[in-house]
């Protein structure tokens, strides 16, 4: 057992368990105790537009982040340019990775992105469809969390090019549980399909 990853559990009494990479228990903290011993998290967060200018979508999105409450923006990926993965009639998107230290909880960020992406006219249509602005909740610290509506790490990060070149650029030797750090992600994956934007 080299590491310990934190794992939310139970609905009615949430809790959080600290698991080892076999699986083994090591020791459960009621959330409310531990929420109490959060102090700054490093937390990583995705934004992508393919919509409406989308290089000021994602650069307004940055801003935004900074008025999160608790939460202070880090650093900032460079823009880059992707072609679009899945549903491929639609035009190119701009991504970008922002580092933030954040005291919320996940689910409390997880809203604020949410909040942030109405605020930029987001309408859900087609999966992997056009949108104005994207933000995904990457990583959060070292947690692992499977809940209804949040998953962290997001689950298909390592699949995702346009989001782990710009994580590789600021973030190079993260370690994403389960993965291993995002320098290895970026040596599996075939990153052919994004440009770094000249002079961002
Ligand atoms: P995607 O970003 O994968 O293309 P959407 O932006 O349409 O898909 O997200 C759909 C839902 O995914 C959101 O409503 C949100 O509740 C859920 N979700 C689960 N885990 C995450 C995460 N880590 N970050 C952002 N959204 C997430
Ligand atoms: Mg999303």
């Amino acid at each position: 057992m080299r590491t310990a990853h934190r794992v939310l559990v139970g609905d009615a009494h949430p809790a959080i368990m600290f698991v080892s990479d076999h699986g083994s228990r090591i020791t459960h903290l009621p959330v409310t105790r531990y929420r109490a011993r959060v102090k700054t998290v490093t937390a990583f967060i995705a934004l992508g537009s393919n919509l409406d200018d989308p290089a000021a979508h994602v650069a307004r999105g940055i801003d935004d982040l900074g008025s999160v409450p608790r939460t202070v923006v880090k650093r900032v990926s460079s823009l880059y340019r992707s072609a679009p993965v899945g549903f491929r009639d639609q035009p190119d998107f701009i991504n970008a990775v922002a580092q933030v230290a954040t005291r919320l909880g996940p689910r409390p960020l997880l809203e604020a992105l949410l909040e942030i992406e109405r605020r930029h006219g987001r309408m859900r249509g087609v999966p992997n469809g056009p949108r104005t602005l994207d933000l995904d909740l990457v990583l959060y610290g070292d947690l692992v969390l499977h809940e209804p509506g949040l998953t962290v790490p997001h689950p298909r990060m390592h699949e995702r090019a346009f989001v782990i070149v710009p994580l590789a650029e600021i973030a190079p030797h993260r370690l994403v549980p389960g993965c291993g750090r995002v320098s290895r992600l970026l040596a599996q994956i075939d990153a052919g399909g994004v440009t770094r934007l000249a002079g961002v």
